[in-house]
């Protein structure tokens, strides 16, 4: 059964930008972090070298993977070109996925598959990837991002439709918890023309859904 359903008076997808941004956290995770160090048996077994700068370096980390919530998704989309004659689908392939797990601040990595057909305006070919990078560079599940990529797309470009499928794995299953390495998660989200008949089903039978996941 079809999973889509009419969003019409629905929230959209779009997260509003810019947010308050708020140093403090830095101060109190460096403190927690040395403690976590200083009572944990690893000093007994590691040279303090190595880890007399993990504070800093763990906040680097985690700055970087939020840094994606003070930019702009809609930014890279703004430069366009007129299509031309051209009025059929166009794909992108294996765009990266690296984000962050909103649950758990683990990884989420793998690829995703972004489809439009053209209305007026293309854009450039980099600009759907570093679109997806921002989206990425935000605390996200999965079913999240994957809506957010197509809201952003269609709201800004204004194409007859798209759609994007997104493959990943989650490290929060497979190096925690039930520790399942092999599990792929397939998430879908379409607007606009890809909501119908013949439309949809040339792009899910584009997809891919036995190939290599990452990278
Ligand atoms: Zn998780």
């Amino acid at each position: 059964m079809c999973r889509d359903k009419e969003r019409m008076g629905e929230e959209s997808n779009v997260v509003e930008f810019p947010q308050e941004k708020d140093d403090n956290w830095k101060r109190f995770l460096r403190l927690g972090i040395k403690q976590y160090y200083a009572q944990s048996q690893v000093l007994k077994s590691l040279d303090h070298s190595h880890i007399k700068d993990t504070a800093d370096r763990l906040i680097s980390v985690l700055e970087f993977n939020i840094s994606g919530c003070w930019e702009d998704p809609t930014e890279p989309l703004l430069k366009d070109f007129a299509p031309g004659n051209y009025d059929e689908m166009i794909h992108e392939r294996d765009i990266k996925i690296i984000t962050t797990c909103a649950h758990h601040a683990e990884r989420i990595v793998g690829k995703a598959h972004f489809s439009y057909i053209p209305r007026s305006k293309i854009v450039g070919l980099s600009k759907i990837p570093r679109m997806v990078d921002i989206l990425c560079r935000r605390p996200q599940i999965q079913e999240n991002l994957t809506e957010q990529i197509v809201d952003t797309f269609q709201k800004t470009v204004d194409p007859y439709g798209c759609g994007v499928h997104v493959r990943a794995y989650h490290f929060c299953m497979i190096a925690r918890g039930i520790q399942e390495p092999m599990v792929v998660t397939e998430t879908t989200a379409m607007r606009g023309s890809f909501k119908d008949g013949l439309t949809r089903q040339e792009f899910l039978s584009s997809l891919d859904h036995t190939g290599i996941v990452f990278p």
